[in-house]
């Protein structure tokens, strides 16, 4: 049986909400420089010299700047999705972490490495998942649902987590939700309501949803994406579930980040229109130099997307802070050591699930 999704007072509805225009507005003030073409050699340079001078480590996600992607593999480090940032992380020797991405990202790092030090270019790159599910409210509607199981995706606090039972990543979240509704469990997920509703219609498992929404995938628009796949008539759509139902619904491929390249990868298609950040693009580009990426439209006639398929808080991440990162040892990325063990426990539980199914990539958040 479908439950239906329940309304909650959060702070974070719609990027109209005042609380998310400051976040919003402040992220895209903060944006790092971008450095001069002639000196982007002496900076890179120097950053590489000081991660091997600190013996540490880059993680950058699909989503940031190019120049941190290919920095992040030119050092021996990873560009993937974040639980791959993370376990790259805890399986590599550096002692310190340097993520490239959004704070719960730094604090996945953390939590499952806290004899590390984790560092991150900007502690002010938030995600509004993660804004839109407060502790003290998430914690007071698992209180009212007992009964339920609580499945959170990743783009949530440390503090989140650790009131849940399993931690989930677009990729894994199918088999698990599955895996839990076989088991007669009924299901309390957050905070995407998308992603949820997504998983809802594909298993028929009994969900309640939070109702958070990623403020990039959530203005992509069905009637804008029509328009233009009558222009491409042969193009395939590929769209990641924070997504709106209708958009989903006109996709030849659903998935992770990771899922969404490797659809690009081996579709024999010369066209691809992408909804999803516009950051994976580089990526995708890279590995598929002959075919022609086009970013799904946001700017819908109702459109009030700041970010133009690309997330503000992604895009605090650069060369110029990472250098400054590295030189000062700030931003240093700190979890309440009471918070950790109670936060590690439905990571690990995904974890061990991935490797009961032998998932080869977990794929965390699309992000
Ligand atoms: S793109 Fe990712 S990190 Fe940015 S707001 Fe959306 S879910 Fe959060």
């Amino acid at each position: 049986m479908h439950v239906g999704t329940v309304n909650i007072p959060i702070a974070y509805d719609h990027p109209d909400a005042s609380h998310n225009t400051c976040s919003t507005a402040r992220a895209w003030a903060k944006r790092p420089r971008e450095p001069e073409a002639g000196e982007k050699p002496e900076l890179i340079a120097r950053i590489k010299r000081m991660l091997k001078e600190q013996d540490a480590v880059l993680v950058a996600h699909y989503y940031v700047h190019p120049d941190l992607q290919d920095l992040a593999e030119a050092t021996g480090g990873i560009v993937s999705d974040s639980l791959d940032m993370a376990n790259f992380g805890n399986r590599h020797p550096a002692k310190t972490i340097v993520v490239a991405g959004v704070r719960f990202m730094g604090e996945t790092a953390k939590i499952l490495n806290p004899e590390k030090r984790v560092l991150m270019p900007d502690l002010e790159a938030e995600c509004s998942l993660d804004l839109g599910c407060p502790a003290d409210d998430f914690s007071a509607f698992c209180d009212a649902h007992p009964d339920h199981t609580v499945v959170v995706y990743a783009n949530t606090s440390a503090a989140v987590k650790a009131r849940a039972d399993w931690m989930v990543t677009s990729s894994i979240a199918l088999p698990i939700v599955e895996h839990l509704k076989v088991r007669g469990e009924k299901i309390l997920w957050a905070p995407d309501r998308h992603l949820g509703g997504y998983i809802q219609d594909r298993t028929g498992a009994e969900m309640l949803l939070w109702q958070g929404s990623c403020i990039v995938h959530d203005e992509y628009k069905a009637q804008e994406l029509l328009e233009l796949k009558a222009q491409y008539p042969d193009a395939q759509v590929l769209v990641h579930p924070e997504s709106p139902r209708a958009v989903v619904k006109l996709a030849d491929s659903v998935g992770s980040t990771s899922q969404l390249i490797k659809a690009a990868q081996s579709s024999p298609a010369k066209h691809f229109i992408v909804a999803t950040d516009n950051g994976i693009l580089h990526k995708m580009r890279t590995l598929c130099p002959d075919k022609i990426f086009l970013e799904a439209p946001t700017a819908g006639k109702g459109a009030n997307c700041k970010s133009c398929s690309h997330c503000p808080w992604m895009a605090m991440n650069g060369l110029v802070n990472l250098a400054e990162v590295l030189a000062s040892g700030k931003n240093e990325i700190h979890i309440d050591p009471h918070i950790i063990p109670r936060a590690v426990q439905p990571i690990r539980r995904m974890l061990d699930f991935a490797k009961q199914i032998k998932l080869p990539s977990t794929g965390i958040g699309n992000a």
